[in-house]
């Protein structure tokens, strides 16, 4: 059952310039993305920087608003929510930011801050509300007279824990995890990973985990989707994706991709340039400036998303019935 559902998803920032700020123009960070996140599962979202994952996980709990497009979540539309609905929707969706410094007020204890929301919505105080951070922090790995300690005396891995913790305080059940342990350690980013998977069986998580690394998300997804220029172009089960993946974007990622088994030979897909501008993005397939396997259509007509069952492609040579052929 999906427990939140994307319907053509957009986010434009308007481009000003001048001295009355006309608009001159848009980045288009998420272009017309349609998805669903099961209950339970963990969708992982990749994709080089600047291709639009962040914008498009802020966007899920409304932290920007979307320009156009609907979310639904639990059935409800929360696109068309007030402010005090959305506030209270936001206890069952959270957020953990790739710095955890940066996240942490590094004025507030680490106590007050894991205790915060459950203030703020009225559901614990005094030492219920003690009881309650304790066993969060426990929950997390962290020792309980670490509660009055300010963000700046832990280490990374441990201020992402305070970060989960946070999260998991108003008993969230669905995740943003927006490149999370991209800033930690290899051994950290493990010790978090492995958190998280636990956490999830324990409290029925379901998780929307963005990065940039192929490898973090093939080892905690249940599906993998790739994003380019604000576009979903490759979406389907890990498995599938690491074993099968089809579009030329994915390949291309998935070939720039350390190999753990020496025997498994990579085919070599070398991306051509870089990311184009998301403000002028190339016409049809957006990708075809970089593609080796581009043909005059690709430059003509926007490739979309095909599904052959469960795996959706959006390219004009390699999707399900494809048009030309790859020779
Ligand atoms: Fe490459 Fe064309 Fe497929 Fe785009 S549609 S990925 S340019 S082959």
């Amino acid at each position: 059952m999906a427990l939140l559902e994307i319907k053509n998803l957009v986010k434009y920032f308007p481009i000003a310039a001048g001295f009355f700020g006309r608009k001159t123009g848009d980045v288009k960070a998420v272009d017309g993305v349609s998805l669903s996140v099961e209950d339970g599962e963990t969708l992982g979202l990749v994709g080089e920087s600047g291709c639009g994952k962040s914008t498009l996980g802020r966007c899920l709990l409304r932290l920007i608003e979307p320009t156009s497009g609907e979310i639904v979540f639990e059935n409800e539309k929360i696109t068309d929510m007030d402010f005090d609905r959305m506030r209270e929707m936001r206890r069952k969706m959270q957020i953990i930011f790739q710095d955890p410094y940066a996240s942490l007020n590094p004025r507030m204890r680490v106590g007050e801050i894991i205790g915060e929301g459950l203030q703020i919505h009225g559901i614990a105080s005094g030492d219920e509300l003690k009881d309650r951070v304790m066993a969060l922090l426990s929950k997390v790995g962290l020792r309980e007279e670490q509660y009055g300690r300010y963000p700046h005396e832990f280490s990374g891995g441990q201020r992402q824990r305070i970060g989960v913790a946070r999260a998991l305080a108003l008993n969230a059940k669905f995740i943003v995890a927006d490149e999370a342990v991209s800033a930690l350690d290899v051994s950290i980013q493990a010790q978090i990973l492995n958190l998280l998977q636990d956490l999830q069986e324990e409290f029925d998580l379901t998780y929307f985990f963005i990065s940039h690394d192929l490898r973090i998300v093939e080892h905690v997804s249940d599906r993998v989707a790739v994003m380019y220029l604000g576009k979903i172009v490759e979406i389907a089960s890990a498995d599938q994706i690491y074993a099968d993946s089809q579009h030329p974007y994915t390949r291309a990622l998935l070939s720039a991709a350390p190999v753990p088994d020496p025997t498994r030979k990579a085919e070599r897909i070398v991306l051509q340039g870089d990311v184009p501008s998301p403000i002028n993005p190339p016409s049809g397939c957006s990708f075809h400036p970089r593609c080796q396997f581009a043909k005059k259509i690709c430059a003509e007509e926007e490739p979309q998303l095909a599904y052959d069952g469960d795996h959706g492609i959006a390219c004009h040579v390699f999707g399900p019935g494809a048009i030309v052929k790859p020779n």
